[in-house]
């Protein structure tokens, strides 16, 4: 589907019908440059680009390649490394379509910012080195322990204590991995492209029945309190995904005897689901970060707990590309409430408790 993009006329020379078109069917900016090197026409984007300036091209390379191609006729295609702004280090990298319009005085201009895809590139580069190293603490710790049970071989009680952390140490690579296929399926798809209407309710049923068996372990009592139902446009199983995370994280850091309460509010066309425990809390420096794959306040805890350091960024994940957020209140040794939001597409305003 095409969106019209907004064109705005830089200049009063004739621009060519045909640049319009172009402009509400292409991905790249266009800038049109005419005689005497001035630009009589530039997309919108081109504005946030920082390629011109008063009615000029500002960027001398872009100009001496204008010249060039006016000069050879020869198009040019390439790539141009430009500064984000007039100070500060930051700089972006535009790909360039050059070309000179036929019988006119024109050079045509075709530009895609790169830096976007360069900045998704890093992003997974990241979190590859990132998989890398918390991979290699579980496998190193296999390793090490199998080494340990062969030189106690003839020791039956160091054996079974070896033993039974290989086992621990198998089933927390066992859960990374788990949430590495999670989160690499969610980024491949968009859960908006092939939206099923979702009941929240019956979402938050299901997360609450998945946790009741760590929940009974550590003797903590899930409470659901069913209100009105809201419909979501989305991916179920990735708002179920969710939901557990938050649900299986007030379970993880709480201590035992203590009550994890779910609820819903509606308003404002929002659904609010709310995860609140009477947990360890989380101090107010780490709460920014906490939704950053692989950030934990306490590694040891959370290891302990088996966690990956992946459930907060998975929900962060699935609530971004419903077109919601997430939040979080905490105080340390008092408790969090964790609130994910979704936009409704329809309310029932039935109450089915
Ligand atoms: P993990 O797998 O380590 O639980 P998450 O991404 O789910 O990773 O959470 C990141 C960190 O945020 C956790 O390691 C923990 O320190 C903190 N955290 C998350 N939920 C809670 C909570 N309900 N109470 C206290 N701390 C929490």
């Amino acid at each position: 589907m095409w969106f019209r993009k907004e064109v705005s006329e830089t200049h009063n020379s004739p621009v060519p019908d045909f640049i319009f078109d172009l402009v509400n069917h292409l991905d790249e900016d266009v800038l049109l440059i005419g005689p005497g090197d001035k630009p009589i026409f530039s997309s919108n984007g081109i504005e946030s680009l920082n390629v011109l300036r008063d009615g000029r091209v500002l960027t001398p390379e872009l100009s001496a390649i204008v010249r060039a191609v006016r000069r050879t006729r020869n198009p040019h295609n390439g790539k141009l490394e430009i500064a984000r702004g007039p100070i500060g280090e930051g700089t972006r990298e535009l790909t360039l379509k050059v070309v000179a319009l036929e019988d006119e005085d024109l050079i045509l201009i075709l530009i895609s910012d790169e830096s976007e895809a360069q900045r998704v590139h890093e992003v997974r580069r990241d979190f590859v080195a990132n998989i890398s190293h918390e991979l290699k603490t579980p496998i190193g710790a296999l390793s090490l322990l199998s080494e340990a049970v062969l030189s106690a071989k003839e020791d039956p009680e160091s054996v079974t204590k070896f033993a039974s952390r290989m086992q621990h140490e198998a089933k927390r690579l066992t859960d990374l991995v788990q949430e590495i296929i999670n989160l690499s399926r969610l980024q491949d798809s968009d859960p908006l492209s092939v939206a099923d209407e979702v009941s929240i309710d019956d979402i938050i049923q299901v997360a609450v029945d998945q946790c009741q068996t760590i929940a009974q372990a550590r003797k903590i009592e899930v409470a659901f309190t069913r209100a009105p139902d809201a419909i979501v446009l989305g991916d179920g199983e990735q708002i179920t995904m969710a939901v557990h995370n938050l649900i299986e994280n007030a379970i993880n850091y709480s201590p035992e005897n203590t009550k994890v309460s779910v609820t819903t509010e509606i308003e404002d066309g929002i659904v609010q689901i709310s995860v609140t425990d009477q947990g360890i809390g989380i101090p107010e420096s780490d709460q920014a970060r906490i939704f950053e794959r692989f950030y934990r306040v306490d590694p040891a805890r959370s290891r302990e707990t088996g966690g990956t350091g992946l459930g907060l960024s998975i929900v962060k994940h699935v609530a971004t590309k419903h077109g919601g957020d997430v939040s979080v209140w905490s105080a340390p040794a008092v408790g969090s409430t964790f609130a994910l939001r979704l936009p409704i597409y329809s309310n029932t305003g039935e109450t089915n408790s």
